[in-house]
């Protein structure tokens, strides 16, 4: 096994091997740029040493190999007393863990090679300093002595000598605190620091492969979704120094600026100092201005690496160096980070310079970063009261007055005012005061949960389970622990965060959102150069998607607002209308006339009353994507949504009797609601069941659909329209309701006098249907798969419970690393969709199938439905830029 590969050998593309800043300092070496010389651990000796828990044996003879090449060529030994070479030794995983595992330096030095280094240097102050620091950073991160008592001991040798800043210290006074801290360490760990240079680098590189599994790396890669068996490289490297005097020093650079995408170098000097004297900020560093007025020959060779690195890494790069008695020395590069905008403008900027290609360009951004473009936000600057923490379940960032029940919400909206709606959990009654709010507050329920999925289908902010928040609906308060909100208390939400606080936070929009919904031009008039820049950025690379995409992208939507919304964000159809939203609110008390209708007159008549109010929603949805498919899915309600509450009425009952009153109608109303209570109303009287079970319901609603069609039409329009069954089991399901459907279809088309071309498609969302849907093809002549109920009903896990109860457990545990509502479970419930495509298409080559469920607007679920062969996705209206870009990602 070769574990050890000098700079020299590797390459930018071996990063699984040698780990990002190890990849990159041999990419450097071999571009001939000034890299002081070294050698690389690889993660494959890292796994092996924390497999078998010791250090391969071939793995020390490596390093002395690559250790001695190193000494012949710079002609120094490591440790030597005369003239030390001194090494550095640094952790790098493939991805970086910034500030989570160990770094060493001044490895090397030892009582007898420090005075070697104060003769070799002429400086005496120095060399004591790179010993103290080298004492204190291995005795912390190698022997797991507290940094704490260095840093004590330090401050107490400048107390005795007077003086308040390490600079001050003399070169005695460093030489006496090199004492006490030989004294810490020997008291510590009952023995001395040791001494042999060689002990010093094998016990560096073993605390190294440690520090891969301390807890904070560990939470670190959980949060980061990088996986544990990865390992680190460790890079071993000649020391160069910063803090040789004024014409020495250290400093960052980017190529661009990060934070914003402007063109332009961008960096940070500080002279006479070292490495992590810039990142602790000790003393306020210079631009690279300031440099070149100080050391221009360090500061043009610089410019001249940058170019080089960024025309080689065609990417912005970040860059660390040192400038050691003006001699420029480079440290690390990487590609850098950047912010959301930044990498769209860089993008752009790097395809005009001809150095990428615009599917390059694609591939630079992510559709969670144009969420992030999209949403508005609060100013971080701004001072703010943090009241809770919550999830965050719909992002944007909501200022308004709390109220605590939706006609409060409606009466304060319609005033003009912005509220919050604060609840402890929401149903399907609070839907108005869910529209009329800017936001949505609760203290408990997931992401799932029914505040957040109407949330989000709204494009409200939400934040939900916000389990500190005490709410009482009744008194129109809600505490966390000392702090009371009152209705009309002014408090804000941030979706993206989960974040809530108390009073106004100020927000900030996003021109992006407005280039979104309004167009280029709308934006471009009004519009600063940078944000020109941002949108123009945005709408070449989005175009560009669209171009190169082959999933058409549709929205779920049940109103012509949301409807004629998600065309204008690019919706190229309704992939998902729940009829079941048109009938909340005052419409509620028609199911439920009809669901507990004792005789069939009664039916009909509660039948008849919902016909003309659904035919005429079905117009406005059509005549609002005239041209473009929508698919109408039958009633899927769990039962319990559109029935009064059992609870209140069973008080109100108990109340009637006890006051001697007449309450025969309740009586008979909480008998019928006792029947039909289910303990699991997910698993229930709900989708095709219900069709099946309430005579005429699906007929009313596949008539309401087909007259709606027939009066477009005859206006003039186009409509496309698609009807959906959903929750279908069995094949058998489906032919009921099939033959059903036709009949009603060529009913009003014999009458209309027209043909009325209405595929009829089905839902795949419950695993019987994904593992039977070579039989179901032969009855649908389209698929949509709900993966919501998928999700549910393979894992077994409610939607609207198991995330608040459970969830935060095994995001820690790490039984997933993310939650499977949010992005698809490729290997199991992405299976069950797998099987069903290819049952799907084996009974009906080009059968349609798209997906509807929440993780068609989510982005690495998208690049799955790519795969697996989807003809499109459809999502909330503001996904379906999201979906977009991801879908055109996951082409190129
Ligand atoms: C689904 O189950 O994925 C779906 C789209 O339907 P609903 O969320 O309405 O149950
Ligand atoms: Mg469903």
């Amino acid at each position: 096994h070769k574990y050890v590969y000098e700079f020299t050998e590797g390459g930018k593309d071996e990063k699984d091997l040698l780990g990002g800043k190890g990849a990159n300092l041999a990419e450097m070496t071999r571009l001939g740029l000034p890299v002081p010389p070294g050698f690389t651990v690889t993660t494959e000796a890292c796994r092996r040493y924390l497999a078998d828990g010791v250090v391969p044996s071939e793995l020390r003879v490596q390093v002395t190999r690559a250790l001695r090449a190193l000494e012949d060529q710079i002609g120094r030994q490591l440790g030597d007393p005369e003239d030390p070479l001194l090494v550095s030794v640094r952790s790098g995983a493939k991805f970086s863990m910034p500030g989570m595992m160990e770094t060493v330096l001044n490895i090397g030095l030892n009582d007898a090679s420090v005075r070697g280094l104060a003769a070799v240097a002429g400086n005496e102050r120095f060399a004591w300093d790179s010993y103290r620091r080298l004492i204190a950073m291995f005795g912390k991160t190698v022997l797991g002595i507290e940094g704490e008592f260095f840093a004590e001991a330090m401050d107490a040798m400048k107390r005795e000598h007077g003086v308040t800043e390490d600079v001050d210290l003399t070169a005695g006074h460093l030489e006496e605190l090199v004492e006490v801290y030989n004294k810490l360490v020997q008291q510590e760990t009952g023995r001395p620091f040791p001494q042999h240079p060689r002990e010093q680098l094998d016990l560096a590189i073993k605390a190294v492969f440690d520090s891969w599994n301390t807890e904070r790396a560990m939470l670190y890669r959980r949060r980061e979704r990088i996986p544990h068996d990865l390992g680190t490289a460790v890079n071993v490297c000649t020391m160069v120094f910063g803090n040789l005097g004024p014409d020495s020093g250290t400093g960052v650079c980017f190529t661009r600026d990060p934070a914003t995408g402007k063109q332009g170098e961008y960096g940070d000097y500080l002279p006479n100092a070292q490495g992590e004297d810039v990142v602790a900020g000790i003393r306020t560093p210079l631009t690279l201005t300031g440099l070149a007025e100080r050391d221009h020959a360090s500061a043009d060779q610089l410019h001249a690496v940058m170019r080089r690195l960024e025309t080689h890494y065609r990417d912005l790069c970040d860059i660390e160096f040192t400038v050691e008695r003006g001699k420029l020395w480079m440290l690390q590069t990487r590609v850098g980070k950047r912010t959301a905008a930044a990498a769209f403008r860089i993008a752009a900027q790097l395809v005009d310079e001809q150095l990428i290609t615009l599917d390059e360009a694609l591939q630079r951004v992510t559709g969670e970063q144009l969420a992030r473009l999209m949403f508005p936000q609060f100013d971080r600057s701004a001072d703010r009261t943090l009241l809770a923490q919550g999830l965050a379940a719909s992002p944007g960032a909501a200022v308004g007055t709390a109220v605590f029940d939706s006609s409060a919400a409606a009466a304060r909206a319609v005033a003009g005012e912005s509220v919050i709606l604060v609840r402890r959990e929401t149903n399907p009654d609070d839907l108005e005061g869910m529209i009329a709010a800017t936001g949505v507050l609760t203290s408990r329920g997931g992401k799932t949960s029914h505040a957040a999925v109407v949330a989000r289908g709204m494009g409200r902010t939400c934040v939900c389970g916000a389990e500190a928040i005490d709410v009482d609906a009744v008194a129109r308060t809600a505490r966390v622990g000392d702090a009371v909100i009152n209705e009309g208390d002014v408090i804000a939400i941030d979706g993206s965060t989960g974040e809530v606080f108390l009073g106004d936070v100020p927000v900030i929009s996003s021109p992006v959102s407005r280039y979104l919904e309004e167009g280029l031009e709308a934006v471009l008039e009004d519009a600063d150069e940078d944000t020109a820049e941002l949108v123009t950025a945005v709408d070449r690379i989005l175009a560009h998607a669209d171009s190169a995409r082959r999933m058409q992208v549709r929205a779920n939507a049940d109103t012509r607002d949301d409807a004629a919304r998600a065309r204008r964000l690019g919706a190229q159809g309704i992939g998902l209308c729940r009829t079941e939203h048109m009938f909340l609110g005052d419409r509620r008390a028609l199911i439920e006339r009809l669901v507990l209708a004792g005789s069939a007159a009664a039916r009909t008549s509660a039948l008849e009353a919902l016909l003309p109010l659904q035919r005429s929603d079905f117009l406005e949805l059509f005549e609002a994507m005239d041209g473009l498919p929508v698919t109408v899915r039958l009633l899927d309600p769990p039962l319990h949504e559109f029935l009064p509450d059992r609870t209140e009425l069973s008080v109100r009952v108990a109340i009637a009797r006890e006051r001697g009153e007449d309450s025969a109608d309740d009586e008979a109303l909480l008998a019928a609601v006792d029947r039909l209570h289910e303990s699991n109303p997910m698993l229930g009287l709900r989708g095709v069941r219900l069709g099946l079970v309430v005579p005429g319901l699906f007929a009313m609603q596949v008539r309401a659909v087909a007259e709606a069609a027939a009066a477009r039409i005859k206006a003039g329009g186009r409509p496309m329209v698609e009807i959906m069954v959903p929750l279908v089991g069995s094949v058998m399901e489906l032919h009921l309701i099939r033959d059903e459907t036709d009949g009603v279809l060529a009913e009003v088309s014999d009458r209309e006098g027209m043909t009325l071309d209405v595929p009829i498609g089905t839902m795949i969302e419950l695993p019987r249907a994904a593992l039977t849907a070579g039989r179901i093809a032969e009855a649908a002549d389209f698929f949509s798969f709900g993966t919501n109920d998928l999700t549910q009903t393979a894992w077994g896990f409610s939607r609207d419970d198991v995330e608040a109860a459970f969830f935060a457990a095994y995001l820690d545990k790490g039984v997933f690393t993310v939650s499977p509502f949010e992005t698809l479970d490729e290997f199991g419930v992405g299976r069950l969709v797998r099987v069903a495509v290819e049952e799907g298409r084996s009974t009906k080559p080009g059968l349609k199938m798209g997906v509807c469920g929440e993780h068609g607007g989510d982005p690495d679920s998208v690049h799955f439905f790519h795969d697996v062969g989807l003809d499109y996705v459809s999502c909330s209206p503001f996904r379906v830029p999201v979906a977009r870009l991801e879908a055109g990602r996951a082409a190129v």
